[in-house]
This record gives C-alpha cells, sequence and structure tokens, in this order.
C-alpha cells in the first residue's frame, strides 16, 4: 500500500511564508549596505580636515550625521581631491568654514525610508507567528498540520496499489478472524448486494486480542483485498491537550472518510478513548476531553445511516472489558473479532511467511521451531525470524541456520544475552543449586512438558539464570494435577537452596510470584478447590489477555476470603513440601548436576535427558488427593 500524508495546504502555506520571510531579509541587509556608496572615498582624520580647512585648502564641504565629505583645492596630480572624515561633535566647526570661505552644506536628516518602515512593522509579528507555529506543530506531536488547522483529523491514509497492498495471504494463524472479516470484505465490494434485500452492513468491528498478534495487520488486509482506502488513526491521537479538539478530530475523520467512501476508518487502541465511563473514576485529568470525544464518536457512527457507500469503522484494542458499554451496542461495533495468539499450525504458518523472506538453511525444521514458540504472538514470530537473520550475518553465514533460530528464541523468550553480567562466584553456586532444582521437580512433574535446558549465563534484565521447559505437546487444558506440578516446580528452585544452603535468597521472587498466581487461579478462577467447590471466586474478564492475576473478586463473606486465602496458602505449601521431598530423595543428583552446570553453565540436549534420566520420585512425594 502506498503511504501518503492527508492534503496538506497547511503545510504550503508555511513554505511561502517560509520564502516570504527570507526575501525581507535579504532586502533588509541590502538596503543597509546601499545608502553606503562613499566607501571608496579615502578617508582621513578629522585633524587632517581641520588642518587644511585651516590652511584654506578645501574648497567645499558636504556634512551628513556620520560623515563630512570635502574637496580639496590643491590635490596632488594622481592624488584624490575629494576625501572624507568623520565629523565629531564640534559647534564651531560652521563658524570655522564660514572665516575660511568654504562652500559647505549639509544633509537633511535621515528620514527612515518607506521600505525600513514596514520592514519593522511587518518583521517582528511575522517571526511571533512562525515561533507560535513552530511550537504548535510540535505540540501535535510532529504531525504535519500547523496551528492554524490543529482540528484537522491526523489520520493516515492508505490507498492500496498493486505492489505493495497487504493480503489476507500476509496474515496466517487466525483463520477464525480471516473468516469474520472476508464477509466485510464483501460488504465493502458489493454493498449494493445487500442493500437490494435490505440488509444492515454493519458499521463498526471490534479486533480483540492481545498485542502483537495482527490485529492492524488484519484491518490493513482487510483493506487490500476490498480495494478501498484505509485510514488510521490510534484512539491516543484524538485526546489531546485542548478539551474538544478530539471531537473536532473525530468529525473531520468521518468526513474525509465520507468523501472517500467505500472505505475503513481504522482505530487503534480504542480503549484510549472508549475506557467506560463509570469505571475511569480514579483516573486524574483528561476525562473530559475523552468523554467529548467517546461522544462525538458515537454520535458519527449513529449518524451514517442511508449511505450506499460504506464506511466501515475497524478497531482495535487489546482490553475490550475497560471499553464503554455504549459503544458496543448495536449499530456502534456490534461484531467482535477474537484474534487470539496462534496454536502450534498457526505458528507454523506464520513462521512459513517469514522464513520466506530470509535465507534458511535446508537442514531448518520450522515444525520444531513451531513447538518450542508455544504463547509467541505473530509478531514475536516475525521477530524471531529477523533475530536469527541477524546473528547469522552478524557471524558471516550465507544462511539462517538451526543454532541461529535457537539462540533467537532464547533471546526472545529470556531477553537479550547479558554476557557483560559477571556473578560472583558463589552467587554462581547459589543459582546452579536453584536451577538444578527446577529442573529436577520440573522433570518429575505431570504436565506434558520436557525440561530442555538448565543455563546459568545471565540474561536479560532479571533472570540470573533458568530453566527451559518445552512442551511436548499443544495443550489446551490443564488438569490439577498439572497445575499443582507446576507449582512444585516454581518452588523447586527455592526448594534446592533451601536444602543445600539453608536459606534463602531473592533470587526466587519472581517463582513465588507465578506460583501464588497459579494457586489463586486454581481456587478463585478454576474452582479447583475440593473444600470451596466449584465456584470462581473471581470474577470473569479481570485481565484476560494480560496473564490473569489481578482479577477483582466477587463480593464474598469474611469466612469464604479466610478460606480462599488458607485454600491457596495450603496449595503452595503442599507443593513446597512435594518440592522438598523429591530434591531430598534426589540430593547426589542435584550435586552431581550442580557441579556440571558451575563447569559448563549450559548443559543441554542428550547429555540433560540422560542424567535426568536417573531421578527417582520419592513415595512421600507422591501425595494422596486433598
Ligand atoms: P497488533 O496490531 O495486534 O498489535 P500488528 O498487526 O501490529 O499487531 O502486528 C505487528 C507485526 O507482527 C505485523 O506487522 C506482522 O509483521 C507481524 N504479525 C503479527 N501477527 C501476524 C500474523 N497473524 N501473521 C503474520 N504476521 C503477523
Ligand atoms: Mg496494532
Ligand atoms: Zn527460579
Amino acid at each position: 500500500m502506498a503511504i501518503r500524508q492527508d492534503d496538506n495546504p497547511p503545510n504550503r502555506r508555511f513554505g511561502i511564508i517560509n520564502l516570504v520571510l527570507i526575501g525581507f531579509g535579504v532586502l533588509l541587509l541590502l538596503s543597509n549596505f546601499l545608502p553606503n556608496q562613499g566607501s571608496q572615498v579615502p578617508r582621513v582624520p578629522y585633524s587632517l580636515f581641520i588642518d587644511q580647512v585651516n590652511d584654506g585648502h578645501v574648497k567645499r564641504a558636504y556634512i551628513t550625521q556620520d560623515q563630512i565629505r570635502y574637496e580639496i583645492t590643491d590635490a596632488e596630480e594622481g592624488a584624490p581631491s575629494v576625501l572624507a572624515t568623520t565629523p565629531i561633535f564640534d559647534m564651531d566647526l560652521p563658524q570655522r568654514l564660514e572665516q575660511k570661505g568654504v562652500e559647505f552644506a549639509a544633509a537633511p536628516p535621515k528620514r527612515p525610508n518607506f521600505f525600513t518602515t514596514l520592514l519593522s512593522w511587518v518583521v517582528p509579528p511575522l517571526i511571533f507567528i512562525l515561533v507560535l507555529q513552530f511550537f504548535a506543530r510540535r505540540q501535535m506531536g510532529g504531525g504535519a498540520q500547523g496551528a492554524l488547522s490543529f482540528t484537522k483529523s491526523k489520520a493516515k491514509v492508505y490507498v492500496p496499489d498493486e505492489e505493495s497492498r497487504v493480503t489476507f495471504a500476509d496474515v496466517a494463524g487466525v483463520d477464525e478472524a480471516k473468516t469474520e472479516l472476508n464477509e466485510i470484505v464483501d460488504f465493502l465490494k458489493t454493498p449494493e448486494r445487500y442493500a437490494a434485500i435490505g440488509a444492515r452492513i454493519p458499521k463498526g468491528v471490534l479486533l480483540v486480542g492481545p498485542p502483537g498478534t495482527g490485529k492492524t495487520l488484519l484491518s490493513k488486509a482487510v483493506a487490500g483485498e476490498a480495494g478501498v482506502p484505509f485510514f488510521i488513526i490510534s484512539g491516543s491521537e484524538f485526546v489531546e491537550l485542548f478539551v474538544g479538539a478530539g471531537a473536532a478530530r473525530v468529525r473531520d475523520l468521518f468526513e474525509e472518510a465520507k468523501k472517500k467512501a467505500p472505505c475503513i476508518i481504522f482505530i487503534d487502541e480504542l480503549d484510549a478513548i472508549g475506557k467506560s465511563r463509570s469505571g475511569s473514576m480514579g483516573v486524574v485529568g483528561g476525562n473530559d476531553e475523552r468523554e467529548q470525544t467517546l461522544n462525538q464518536l458515537l454520535t458519527e457512527m449513529d449518524g451514517f445511516t442511508g449511505q450506499d457507500k460504506p464506511v466501515i469503522v475497524l478497531a482495535a484494542t487489546n482490553q475490550p472489558e475497560t471499553l464503554d458499554a455504549a459503544l458496543l451496542r448495536p449499530g456502534r461495533f456490534d461484531r467482535q473479532v477474537l484474534v487470539d495468539r496462534p496454536d502450534l499450525s498457526g505458528r507454523k504458518k506464520i513462521l512459513d511467511i517469514y522464513a520466506k523472506k530470509v535465507k534458511l538453511a535446508a537442514s531448518i525444521d520450522i515444525d520444531k521451531i513451531a513447538q518450542a514458540t508455544s504463547g509467541f504472538a505473530g509478531a514475536d514470530l516475525a521477530n524471531l525470524v529477523n533475530e536469527a537473520a541477524l546473528l547469522a550475518a552478524r557471524a558471516y553465514r550465507k544462511e539462517v541456520e538451526q543454532s541461529d533460530l535457537n539462540e533467537a528464541i532464547e533471546r526472545v523468550v529470556a531477553g537479550l544475552e547479558k554476557k557483560s553480567r559477571v556473578l560472583q562466584p558463589d552467587e554462581k553456586k547459589v543459582v546452579a543449586y536453584h536451577e538444578v532444582g527446577h529442573a529436577i521437580v520440573g522433570h518429575l512433574m505431570p504436565g506434558g512438558s520436557k525440561v530442555a535446558k538448565i543455563s546459568i549465563v545471565p540474561r536479560g534484565m532479571a533472570a540470573l539464570g533458568y530453566t527451559l521447559q518445552l512442551p511436548t505437546e499443544e495443550r489446551f487444558l490443564n488438569s490439577k494435577e498439572d497445575l499443582e506440578g507446576q507449582i512444585a516446580t516454581l518452588l523447586g528452585g527455592r526448594s534446592a537452596e533451601e536444602i543445600v544452603f539453608g536459606e534463602v535468597t531473592t533470587g526466587a521472587a519472581n517463582d513465588l510470584q507465578r506460583a501464588t498466581d497459579i494457586a489463586e487461579q486454581m481456587v478463585g478462577t478454576y474452582g479447583m478447590s475440593d473444600t470451596l467447590g466449584p465456584l470462581a471466586y473471581d470474577k470473569q474478564g479481570g485481565s484476560r489477555f494480560l496473564g490473569g492475576g489481578n482479577n477483582p473478586r466477587r463480593s464474598v463473606s469474611d469466612a469464604t476470603a479466610q478460606a480462599i486465602d488458607k485454600e491457596v496458602r495450603a496449595l503452595v505449601d503442599r507443593a513446597h513440601e512435594r518440592a522438598l521431598a523429591i530434591l531430598h530423595g534426589n540430593r547426589g543428583l542435584l550435586e552431581d548436576i550442580a557441579g556440571k552446570i558451575l563447569d559448563k553453565e549450559v548443559i543441554e540436549g542428550d547429555e540433560l535427558r540422560d542424567l535426568l534420566a536417573s531421578s527417582t520420585l520419592p513415595s512421600e512425594a507422591v501425595l494422596a488427593p486433598v
């Protein structure tokens, strides 16, 4: 698609003002220099001039404010007969000249010419306006509009052209969303068909999903497939400093769009303007503005009925639960399309798309990469392939190899490798036992994943070491046992520290956080507690796409709240005991692997599998059901 800024006369006006100003400047300089034509006349000191007058050599003098030009009677051959000097304050001069019979005259006082007057009136205001405009432009966030037009919508317009347009072929792994959006493409292509039968074409479609799953890409693809113009603007761009500017922008945007119909308006991050009005009490400032903008949006969406050419509003958000209910009413965003993270086969298709863009070695197994990237969104996968290509290029390889991809996965998973960060030897030892603790417990726990790698090379900002667990199969459901296993695995690190060193460090903070989250969800969301029963104590919605954790709780009695807390605590405690039992039972192996990893920093593959194969599940770690 060709990208094009909105038609932009203010920008041109700005250029013309600039030109005029530069012209004025040049003239001003010239007018300063022009009157000084007399500069070729040789200058002499004033005293010499007086001497010459006294000696009667001066014939005539012409006196101006900053120069006295005079002619001498007896100039030598070749020497100039006209000289100049700078006047000093000398009241006796006229008298003296008169005495010596010098013919003299004075220039009339200098009157500012019309031109300089004009300049002195015009230039300062102009400079003022320009400065204002400069700041207005900056404040608009670098947009191309000037101060005089800050209500213009800042939408960018894409007009699909043949070579660069995005189509559904560029988006993979979101088949359901594609099917739904295909219908929209049809509305845009042949609105007559729907009008003929009296069907109302939907006005708004809300794309809902976590960041990086391809919402923006999908809406571009809709425009590309339908071959219609595409206005794109982010919700946050509506909300500006001036109250009322957002609403004016919405109006402008829809006006522009109606002129170009059929077309698509895409509002990214709709939640920036569409936050629930009742739920936004605690937010400081900016509410009035957002509310006005939202109201204008609703008005506009209600407005364009009866148009034979459709304007369809697509919007994207990753927090649908925060949206104002008014937005979701029929006639507005009445369709919601879920764009979720891709599953195994989806990831494979997305990887295929991006693998075509780089040179891959023939030996590479895309399936394996897809398996190892569970939970990655489309954008992560695109990033992953690019990261691998960068690694290959840095090593002067001609093709991307499996090792590059593996390294890239780790980078994306655990942040960039920070080789420069050096652990103290005693810290390193703690990290080694901690990670091996995770690995041994993780290996023995159910849950459909296997421990693939242990590393004590620091990565990213937070992780000092890590244990990589890869799922052996794609799973959508976790049993209670799986989750208990996950909690035990998370506590394995700290348990190893307790057993070996008899004390604990701060290194387990993140593990504890995640373990507690899982336990809370088991009780509050999944109804997995026998004492509390299959009730969902957490309200649905909380932050479904952002990893959960802070769901608001239903109103429960104090006794129930206490029971929930007790149950969560019991789950974590039991998992902790389990991890301790496993590690006590495999103490020899723990020492063994920790010693190895302190040497090599990384253990993976067959070596790790063989080592872990000798671990045993002690009977006291097989817990009876609660
Ligand atoms: P979102 O708008 O959902 O946050 P984007 O559409 O901006 O995500 O995705 C960012 C980039 O990630 C896209 O430009 C594309 O390169 C890649 N991407 C994301 N999802 C997909 C997908 N499903 N198929 C192909 N590429 C994808
Ligand atoms: Mg986006
Ligand atoms: Zn840990």
